[in-house]
């Protein structure tokens, strides 16, 4: 069995930035994640200036493609409002790897099935042990499953549900746009363009809500793939999309018990309006990494629950971070 200081179990946005300023502050780090990198992660990839700058990611030193958005627009029942967004579009096959690689960690594919404590340390299935863990793992973090599932239980209320595609395609603009509520989906159908000719769709919505109305989300993928054909923005070619499931911000919650933390969708941290989730995952992680390495406290409830506030700070400054 090998040691070291801290095991961060998940490889995204989350885990990569935790171990990276873990790394940066002379820990000796293991990154656990059960993909090899680059993996696909069903997401919209819109990254907000804050998110760019808490990693201190310029554009100038990402090698992949890097897409300023210049306009939201949000429809709703016929009506359209757009507004000016400097958020960064990234495409999220190439943000994590690049991520995860920056962070100086080691890396070992394996996927986490047990993490148990052992006279004080954490020990990940017999193989793998730390003074520290980090839950990085997403929906389904084994370490919240350990250590926090009776504390920290999922609000099957605030569970997200969506469907998502990425594919080759040219984007008509750099803008993006969403319908809200169509049909009575409780969510809304996305529109992303990405740099290097590929286009990112989807369809979110609440779980519980659209159960209760025998509505699924299969169907509003096909309503949304129809309607940007409608449009013109998609061709024929709209490949199979990828399901995945996560949770909304919920009021404060424990997120460190002892020695083991949680970050990023482990702990449930995506925005309640728009599900963003990036920017929390990477700050979490951040202040994680800050609270192991100073022995500080660890504290979440500060962070945004809603993305307007971005949104319009975003509008007043425009492009702050470059
Ligand atoms: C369709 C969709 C669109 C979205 N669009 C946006 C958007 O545009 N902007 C935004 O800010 N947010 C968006 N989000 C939310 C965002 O994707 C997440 O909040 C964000 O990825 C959270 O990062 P994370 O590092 O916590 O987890 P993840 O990125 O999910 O990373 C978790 C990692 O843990 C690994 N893992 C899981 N289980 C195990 C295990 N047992 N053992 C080892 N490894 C394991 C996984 O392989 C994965 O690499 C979207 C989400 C979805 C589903």
């Amino acid at each position: 069995m090998r040691d070291w200081d801290v095991i961060v179990v998940g490889g995204g946005p989350g885990g990569a930035a935790c171990a990276g300023e873990l790394v940066r502050r002379g820990l000796r780090v293991l990154v656990l994640d059960r993909a090899a990198f680059p993996r696909v992660k069903p997401c919209g990839g819109l990254v907000t200036q804050e998110a760019a700058a808490a990693l201190g990611l310029r554009e100038a030193d990402y090698p992949h493609g890097w897409l300023w958005i210049d306009r939201f627009h949000f429809h709703w029942r016929g009506l359209r409002l757009a507004v000016p967004s400097p958020q960064i579009s990234i495409r999220r096959v190439e943000f994590d790897r690049f991520l995860l690689e920056r962070s100086g960690a080691e890396f070992v594919r394996h996927r986490v099935r047990q993490v148990t404590r052992e006279g004080g340390r954490y020990v990940v299935d017999g193989r793998f042990r730390a003074e520290v863990v980090v839950g990085a793992g997403g929906t389904a973090c084994p370490v919240h499953r350990s250590f926090f599932r009776d504390r920290t239980p999922r609000a099957r209320g605030l569970q997200i549900t969506a469907l998502e595609a990425e594919f080759p395609c040219e984007p008509r603009e750099r803008d993006c746009h969403f319908w809200f509520f169509e049909e009575g989906f409780p969510g809304y159908y996305w529109y992303i363009p990405k740099a290097d000719g590929h286009v990112n769709v989807g369809v979110g919505a609440l779980a519980e809500p659209l159960r209760r109305a025998q509505d699924g989300v299969w169907r509003h993928w096909q309503r949304c793939v129809e309607k940007l054909r409608r449009l013109g923005w998609l061709g024929d070619r709209v490949p199979e999309p990828d399901g995945h499931t996560y949770y909304l911000v919920d009021r404060p919650r424990a997120a460190r018990r002892d020695g083991a933390y949680l970050v990023g969708d482990a702990a449930g941290l995506a925005t309640r309006d728009l599900g963003e989730g990036i920017r929390a995952a990477i700050e979490s992680g951040m202040r994680a990494a800050g609270a192991i390495a100073d022995g500080g406290d660890y504290r979440l409830d500060d962070l945004p629950r809603t993305s307007w506030p971005a949104l319009l700070r975003g509008l007043l400054r425009r492009r702050w971070w470059r």
